[in-house]
């Protein structure tokens, strides 16, 4: 795998589309200063995944965009493309089976860049991988710029370290183990977070089971309440039926007593003497002898005796009339 053409277009100074093509062997490029010969390696570095805009001599990331003259107006895009040639498919996984592979970064003034290989949309670690599984990448000491070989002289052991990780090809790996301790950190971080979800859930299901056993105990309360009160009521009703029996029993009895009651006594100051109206043996009103008056005959004892039995059938005996008993 090897790089095969780099495409620019408004990166730094290259506001037109400009191509450089890479042959095999050495390619230079010649020119004077200030001609953006530096510009060119950056724009290689640009695409290999840099995320500093320092290291490419800029304040902020959008310093790459191609910032405008006093001919030509600044542009809002700047995008590269870097294409590599794996016709020996060195290439890593998963693009060892592909015979090229094109590698394109654009950014857009205040919106930020996006990464596509092959024209499928990337993110920025998976190119970053890709070429440190190549053993390069965007801080390869294979790149040495304007001032590099000074830095590397004078890095401190950690630098040196990946330098010497990046000679022996195994920078990629160091580059997922870090991605994977971070990820580890992140699951580590989850879990503490879902500890402490889990005490709030737990705190919350035992007031939940409080509350549901005390609704169960409401219900089961109120079930009994609602016996009992059917009860109570069922046993006043029984208690009024047969209140309301004796009662009608009563009345039956007092009409009875009221049917077969003698008419009012004389007002006070009237003669005690027996008058015309009362029997004479025993002082009852004439109208309505005693049936058991001992003075009667006994065939009108007994004719009083049936008219007392049937109270309907009592006539009142006309003054006068034969029928009338005797006084
Ligand atoms: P030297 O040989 O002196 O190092 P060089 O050939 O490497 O020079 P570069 O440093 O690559 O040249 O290019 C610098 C030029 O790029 C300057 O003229 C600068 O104006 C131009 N330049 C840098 N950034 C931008 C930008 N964002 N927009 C327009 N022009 C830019």
């Amino acid at each position: 795998m090897h790089f095969a053409k780099l495409r620019l277009n408004g990166f730094k100074s290259f506001v037109d589309p400009t191509e450089l093509v890479i042959e095999a062997g050495v390619t230079g490029i010649v020119g004077p200063n200030g001609c953006g010969k530096s510009n060119l390696v950056e724009a290689l570095r640009w695409v290999m995944g840099e995320t500093s805009a320092k290291r490419l001599r800029g304040g902020e990331m959008d310093d790459v965009i191609f910032a405008g003259t006093t001919t030509r107006p600044a542009r809002n895009i700047a995008e590269v493309m870097l294409q590599l040639d794996n016709a020996a498919h060195d290439a890593p996984q998963p693009y060892d089976a592909l015979n090229m592979i094109e590698i394109g970064r654009r950014i857009e003034r205040g919106v930020g860049s996006d990464y596509r290989i092959n024209d499928r949309e990337v993110r920025a670690r998976d190119v970053q991988l890709l070429f440190a599984d190549a053993a390069t990448g965007a801080h390869s000491s294979a790149m040495i710029s304007q001032g590099r070989i000074g830095a590397i002289i004078t890095a401190k052991p950690v630098d040196r370290r990946g330098l010497l990780e990046e000679a022996a090809g195994i920078s990629g790996l160091h580059s997922r183990r870090h991605e994977t301790e971070l990820r580890l950190k992140a699951a580590e971080t989850n879990l503490s977070r879902l500890d402490d979800v889990l005490r709030t859930l737990e705190a919350q299901l035992e007031g939940l089971k409080k509350q549901a056993r005390q609704a169960q105990r409401y219900r089961r309360l109120s079930d009994w309440i609602r016996r009992a009160e059917g009860m109570v009521l069922h046993l006043k009703y029984q208690a009024a039926s047969v209140e309301l029996a004796a009662a009608e029993e009563r009345l039956r009895a007092a009409e009875r007593i009221v049917a077969d009651a003698p008419p009012p006594p004389p007002p006070l100051g009237a003669s005690a003497r027996p008058s015309r109206h009362s029997c004479r043996h025993c002082a009852m009103p004439r109208r309505w002898p005693p049936p058991n008056c001992s003075a009667l005959p006994w065939r009108a004892r007994r004719s009083r005796t049936r008219s007392a039995a049937s109270p309907r059938r009592v006539t009142r005996p006309r003054r006068g009339s034969s029928n009338s008993p005797p006084t």
